[in-house]
């Protein structure tokens, strides 16, 4: 199955994405986690998103849909993927259609804004495989230790309150409208991703079955 996960910054996408990933035996491919790689091995695309992706800004659509044209050309993606941050503009939308990628489901995870400010000021990331915690909701064993490869465990510089606000304008103004294209083409599933995280999972694998 071929899958989007939408949703604003910090609903959740990355904890369901990786449920969904487990569930199906099909690769997350999240966008954002690329990039940042990109960033730290210091590659040409890296300094391209650096500024971007700093101030809360999309990435130019180009460099992104290049990303994931090679992404989705690799063998593990030919049983299917999750697709975490990715198309974030309706252009973007339009270049998965022209690449004639079929996509089955658009699970759209909601969220209000002020849970979204509380939420990504207590997130924290593993620096080393990019895992996501959060100092109330999803403790690690250790504190500031990932659980899954012991990486150090680090607030990301666009988690900051004042970035945060930028990247919800951006989604709203830039992300948002592809909830009507996604209808349009009746793909779209919403999931209330407000309370609890076990009661988004039960919702995102229901949505999985419908
Ligand atoms: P994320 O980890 O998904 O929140 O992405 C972090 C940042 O990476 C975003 O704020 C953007 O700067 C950039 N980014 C990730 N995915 C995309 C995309 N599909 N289009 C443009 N920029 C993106």
């Amino acid at each position: 199955m071929n899958i989007i996960l939408l949703g604003a910054p910090g609903a959740g996408k990355g904890t369901q994405a990786e449920v969904i990933c487990e569930h199906l035996s099909i690769p997350s491919i999240s966008t954002g986690n690329i990039i940042r790689e990109a960033l730290k091995s210091g590659t040409e695309m890296g300094k391209k998103a650096k500024s971007f992706m700093e101030e809360g800004k999309l990435v130019p659509d180009d460099v992104v849909i290049g990303i994931i044209k090679e992404r989705l050309a690799q063998d593990d993606c030919k049983n299917g993927f999750i697709l975490d941050g990715f198309p974030r503009t309706i252009p973007q939308a339009e270049a998965l259609d022209k690449m004639g990628v079929a996509i089955d489901k658009v699970i759209d995870i909601e969220v209000a804004d002020e849970s979204i400010v509380l939420r990504m000021s207590g997130r924290r990331v593993c620096e080393t495989c990019g895992a996501s915690y959060h100092i109330l909701y999803k403790q690690p064993k250790v504190e500031g230790v990932c659980d899954k490869c012991t990486g150090t465990l680090v607030q990301r510089k666009d988690d900051h309150p004042d970035t945060v606000k930028e990247r919800l304008k951006v989604y709203h103004e830039q992300t948002e409208p592809l909830k009507s294209y996604y209808e349009k083409q009746g793909k779209l599933c919403i999931v209330e991703g407000q309370e609890d995280v076990k009661d988004t999972t039960r919702l995102t694998l229901k949505a999985l079955e419908a």
